[in-house]
């Protein structure tokens, strides 16, 4: 099925220090209510039937639940809430975001505990609020997949993460390397860790998931750091997305991300991955090279 990424625009009650839109908030307006209506209409009449609130953060709009209700009554099937999680702290928004419509909820979460997540966040509470968030939606029957963005700073913390993440009945977890853009561009020589350094961690963590019959992914990490677990990298599944961004509409981000995001290096072309992998962000081997990067033997 294809996907509809709405952001609505670039607000946001958190900070943080890997933000891939964190540019974008002083350049851009949000966008009113009548006209994401009439984005969720054109696009529902194009043919989508899966929708993803973003932004930005869409939860700090009081026009949110009018919004998915909206596109509840057009008739969209899937309705996702992506988030940093801080206003699920609030259970009445919890629950009105699910009588209008809400399917599932994607908060992030990046640290097991209180001082990593804060500080990456740079919002103090946030950590209670996006856990409190996730017991909330839980309480109330829904479905929740998490997001965690993998640093310097928590790579070494994410076994411990998904013990939380399996404790809070989570549907599924995520972790996403590191996207040297926006924010994290501007920090990348604090945040960017190496691919190599993070796999036993990340592998760790997986176990601990897929032990407790949980849903684990992992995005932005080619094949060749995932032997044994090439099942959880998340690019075989991402559906065909639209981007409806701030002023302009990206077609098909799996096009832009293989065309225009990522790159390949010479020696991929000896690796059996070669016509599905898409390769690491771009920016990546910029700062470390390709030498982490073995070909699989075909
Ligand atoms: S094609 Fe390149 S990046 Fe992808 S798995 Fe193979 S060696 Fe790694």
């Amino acid at each position: 099925m294809q996907r509809l990424d709405l952001k609505v625009g670039f607000s946001c009650n958190c900070k943080c220090d890997f933000c891939v839109q964190g540019d974008k908030r002083l350049k851009y307006k949000d966008k009113k209510t009548e006209e994401l209506k009439l984005l969720i209409e054109q696009n529902y009449n194009r043919g989508f039937k899966e929708i993803v609130f973003t932004g930005g953060e869409c939860t700090i709009r009081k026009d949110l639940p009018e919004l998915v209700k909206y596109a509840s009554k057009l008739g969209y099937e899937i309705i996702q809430i992506q988030t940093n999680g801080r206003m699920l702290y609030y259970f009445d928004l919890c629950k009105s975001l699910v009588e209008s419509g809400a399917t599932e909820f994607s908060p992030s979460i990046h640290g097991s505990y209180a001082k990593m997540h804060d500080s990456l966040t740079s919002a103090p509470g946030s950590f209670e609020q996006v856990t409190q968030g996730i017991k909330n939606l839980k309480f109330l029957g829904q479905r929740v997949m998490t997001n965690t963005v993998i640093t310097k700073q928590n790579y070494k913390d994410l076994p411990n993460l998904a013990k939380l993440l399996v404790s809070l009945d989570v549907d599924q977890f995520q972790f996403a390397f590191i996207h040297i853009l926006g924010s994290a561009d501007k920090n990348k020589s604090l945040m960017v860790p190496k691919k190599s350094d993070i796999m036993p961690y990340v592998k760790e963590a997986l176990d601990i998931g897929i032990k407790a019959n949980k849903r684990v992914m992992t995005e932005a990490i080619p094949y060749c750091f995932m032997k044994n677990y090439e099942p959880y990298v998340a690019e075989e599944i991402i559906p065909v997305t639209r981007v409806e961004d701030a002023t302009w509409a990206i077609e098909n981000f799996t096009k832009f991300r293989l065309n225009e995001g990522k790159i390949k290096g010479e020696k991929c072309k000896e690796c059996k991955y070669y016509p599905r992998c898409e390769g690491p962000w771009k920016e990546y081997p910029e700062i470390f090279g390709w030498d982490e990067f073995i070909p699989i033997k075909k």
